[in-house]
């Protein structure tokens, strides 16, 4: 798996290869036992039930971290954030920040697309209880370092979507930059920044799940703020 995210040739090639990938016992048995009880309101779908790729142009100069997809969002459409939730906020943010053509994101043939902005998560199989092991991040982390790898020339920002995401970053800087993570690590907190020399800065936003965006703990006004930050730090217009 490690040696086929490496040769991945261009985005194509990685979105093609991930959707194809088995690695995690554990997940590839619940994302296809999702895919095929499914959610009554959706009974009628056929879930995408694989590993879900990356969203977005190759020039990307923002890219957004986030945890993993979600059962009856991403594992069910097949595109990441599209079909829950969490998704409408963060779409909702996107088009208000000019950086996406529409404020929705229904399913994977719905038209949506993105300007220098590139979404992807950290763990590419939806987990139980949107928790991935330390292992599963582990695995799964060649097909990240691969993405941002074929990114890298033009990306500026990353804004990482919870702690998780800031947590996977480090070995980002590591593997795709060739440099040593700070110590001690930044502290994850909404509106968190960290920039380092030729790496892109890391920002840090509260994750857009309903347990945040339901309780006012993260606002329209506080992510408008991030890809405010975000745009200015990477030259978007
Ligand atoms: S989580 Fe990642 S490494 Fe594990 S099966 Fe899914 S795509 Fe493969």
């Amino acid at each position: 798996m490690v040696a086929r995210a490496a040769r991945a040739a261009d985005l194509a090639d990685l979105d093609g290869a991930v959707s194809d990938c088995f690695a995690c016992p554990r997940l590839v048995a619940w994302r296809e036992e999702v895919a095929r009880v499914k959610r009554a309101a959706f009974r009628d779908q056929d879930y995408w039930g694989r590993p879900v790729p990356g969203l977005g142009p190759p020039d990307a100069r923002i890219a957004i971290l986030g945890l993993a997809p979600a059962a009856h969002g991403g594992n069910r459409t097949g595109r990441i954030f599209t079909g829950d939730r969490s998704g409408d906020v963060l779409f909702a943010a996107l088009h208000r920040a000019g950086l996406a053509n529409q404020p929705t994101s229904v399913s994977a043939d719905d038209g949506l697309t993105l300007r220098d902005t590139r979404i992807f998560a950290a763990v590419r199989c939806a987990p139980p209880d949107n928790k991935p092991t330390p292992a599963e991040r582990d695995t799964c982390a060649p097909w990240l370092h691969r993405e941002v790898e074929l990114i890298r020339p033009t990306l500026r920002v990353v804004v990482a979507l919870g702690a998780f995401a800031w947590a996977a970053w480090w070995p980002v800087l590591r593997q795709v930059y060739g440099q040593r993570p700070p110590t001690p690590r930044p502290v994850f907190g909404h509106g968190a920044h960290w920039s380092g020399e030729s790496v892109p800065a890391l920002l840090g936003c509260y994750h857009v799940s309903q347990q945040n965006t339901f309780t006012g703990r993260l606002t329209p006004a506080m992510l408008d703020d991030v890809f405010t930050r975000a745009k200015e730090l990477a030259g978007v217009d």
